[in-house]
């Protein structure tokens, strides 16, 4: 399937935004439509099943947050939040509604563009399929539970694979901590966000060339963590 079949749903109150973002992504080929409210752009992602949603966190009659809980119980569309950077705590609060990414304003066209390549890329990988993974000189086939390096076969823990594997469904994209402590250790510890730092640290150890400046597994302070391998090409 080419780009230029791919639709993206734009919702944003702003005309002028709404006008330099279609300019964006229709230089990509992607196909776009406009919704300048929450309501109409729910009525929009039902009526034309768009492949994405660009989102924006700051909606006159509802907020972009509503938007995405109803819309995550009937689609797992990509979703990707254009938020402020006022908007921190409703950020992350959309994220752990369902959003896949955010992009804040003023966002450049690259990094919007690297978000939108990814949030199609995951829904195109589907969930089943599991890329082997190449972190540098690093392999990893995360079905197998198999990783080796330039010096051998590297050693993972159960949990290390489990927060990767996590982290590689969503690669390139953003996962909160939240999202990470409940998918891996479960609903009742999503506050242990030291279990989760002790494990990060070790997957770094392991994975980084340089521990303190990671390539691969990135903090993306006070939210989570991003997995930027690097034969993407959103870089
Ligand atoms: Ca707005």
């Amino acid at each position: 399937m080419t780009q230029a079949m791919h639709l993206i749903l734009v919702i944003e109150d702003e005309p002028g935004i709404r006008a330099v973002l279609r300019v964006l992504l229709e230089a990509e080929n992607y196909r776009v439509i406009e919704a300048g409210s929450a309501e109409r752009g729910e009525i929009e992602a039902r009526t034309h099943k768009p492949d994405l949603l660009l989102v924006d966190l700051g909606l006159p009659d509802d907020d972009g947050l509503a938007l995405i809980r109803h819309v995550r119980a009937w689609s797992p569309v990509p979703v990707v939040v254009l938020s402020a950077r006022t908007m921190e705590s409703q950020k992350v609060a959309a994220l752990d509604a369902g959003a896949d990414d955010y992009v804040t304003k003023p966002f450049s066209a690259a990094e919007l563009l690297a978000r939108v390549r990814a949030g199609l890329r995951r829904a195109s990988r589907g969930a089943d399929s599991l890329p082997l993974l190449s972190l540098g000189e690093t392999h990893i086939d995360l079905t197998r539970r198999v990783a080796s390096g330039p010096g051998g076969a590297v050693h993972l823990t159960p949990l290390e694979y489990r927060v990767l594997d996590c982290l590689a469904r969503q690669s390139g994209m953003i996962v909160t901590s939240r999202q990470l402590l409940r998918e891996v250790w479960g609903p009742d510890r999503v506050g242990d966000s030291g279990a989760l730092r002790v494990c990060v640290k070790g997957l770094r150890d392991k994975l980084e060339r340089d521990p303190r400046r990671p390539q691969f597994l990135v903090t993306e302070a006070g939210i989570g963590y991003r997995l930027r391998p690097g034969d993407l090409d959103d870089e």
